[in-house]
């Protein structure tokens, strides 16, 4: 088969790898549908991860079962299945609380390389959720993005504790940032604001339930969360960057008693211990626990309650995986769907 692998920073091929095949009982290998570029690849792109060996890329993916091992029970040849990016047994007491993303069993199924025609999944039964049936074309974005950027906004939601009538700040307005803002407004969301900078991104903001837009950073943004908050920040704040100063934007945006989630993966962050002490924040955070999610996100998807694959705003052939990456490293694109 063939499949994106980088080289080094900036220098993604596509190229021929081995086809992948059963290993354990409890794998599956599907046939992918559509993958895609996370934002998280760019770290790896943009040499801030190191890159010492070709590496194959991806890690979102949906696809039809290929052939599944003889332990497999749940899904089987034929259905169309989506996955997180950490496989994982589903049954641990880790797992049954909602954190499969910690599952004592976890594998990164992105170390597989999803940016390819065929992906083994482990632990099928556990990471996998088939749809009710093949779906048309039109919903394959939507289920894609359950994957991983939906899931992750999602749980960023979850975890600011968003609520009916409550106050809600986005910090990062990437596919993550944004998808946090539907599930805000899913979950009843009284108001939303999105810190963002970017035009197309605001427009998508607004469709994805934002009610106000912010685009100061740093103090100054969360000064201005004050400023519409009554002096006293949002009740809940997502934080989808990962960086130092959107952490503390995040924080400072927050009021006494209130809640961050924070899903951007993070990228040398110090959080200074007397004003975490005094801010009497919760926080709550970490690789999005997708597979919690999937069965309700399917469902809204399948039922066109929502409409998360708006966040795709290039789409290409496999093929032109490189030209994905640079698209979006050079933010020409939010995000790149790519189709075998
Ligand atoms: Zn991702
Ligand atoms: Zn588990």
């Amino acid at each position: 088969m063939r499949g994106a692998v980088i080289h080094v920073p900036g220098d993604v091929r596509f190229e021929d790898r081995a086809d992948p095949k059963l290993e354990q009982p409890t794998d599956a290998i599907i046939r992918i549908s559509a993958t895609c570029v996370c934002g998280s690849d760019l770290w790896d792109y943009r040499g801030i991860n190191p890159v010492t060996q070709p590496i194959p890329m991806g890690h979102e993916y949906v696809g039809i079962v290929e052939e599944t091992g003889s332990d497999v029970t749940t899904v089987k040849p034929g259905q169309f299945v989506i996955g997180s990016f950490f496989a994982s047994d589903n049954t641990c007491e880790v797992c049954r609380a909602g954190y499969q993303t910690s599952c004592v069993h976890r594998e990164y199924v992105g170390a597989n390389g999803a940016q390819a025609q065929y992906l083994r999944v482990p632990l099928a039964d556990g990471t996998l959720v088939a749809t009710p049936d093949v779906p048309d074309a039109k919903l394959v974005p939507s289920l894609l993005t359950a994957s991983d950027v939906l899931g992750t906004g999602w749980f960023g939601a979850v975890a600011a504790d968003v609520q009916p009538g409550k106050t809600v700040a986005v910090v990062g307005d990437g596919a993550v940032g944004l998808l946090a803002m539907l599930a805000a407004q899913q979950l009843g969301a009284d108001q939303i604001i999105a810190f963002s900078r970017h035009e197309p991104r605001q427009k998508l903001a607004r469709q994805f339930g934002a009610t106000d837009i912010v685009t100061e950073r740093g103090d100054d943004g969360a000064a201005r969360i004050k400023d519409l908050t009554n002096g006293l920040g949002a009740h809940c704040v997502i934080e989808a960057v990962g960086t130092q100063q959107s952490m503390m934007q995040a924080i400072r945006s927050t009021r006494p008693g209130g809640h961050v989630g924070y899903v951007g993966v993070s990228h040398d962050v110090s959080l200074p211990g007397q004003e975490l002490f005094y801010s009497h924040a919760h926080l709550h955070g970490g690789p999005a626990p997708v597979r919690r999610f999937l069965p309700d996100l399917i469902n809204r998807v399948w039922t066109q309650q929502i409409d998360p694959g708006k966040v795709f705003d290039l789409t290409l052939p496999l093929d032109q995986v490189a030209e994905g990456y640079k698209a979006m490293d050079e933010r020409r694109a939010i995000k790149t769907l790519l189709e075998p």
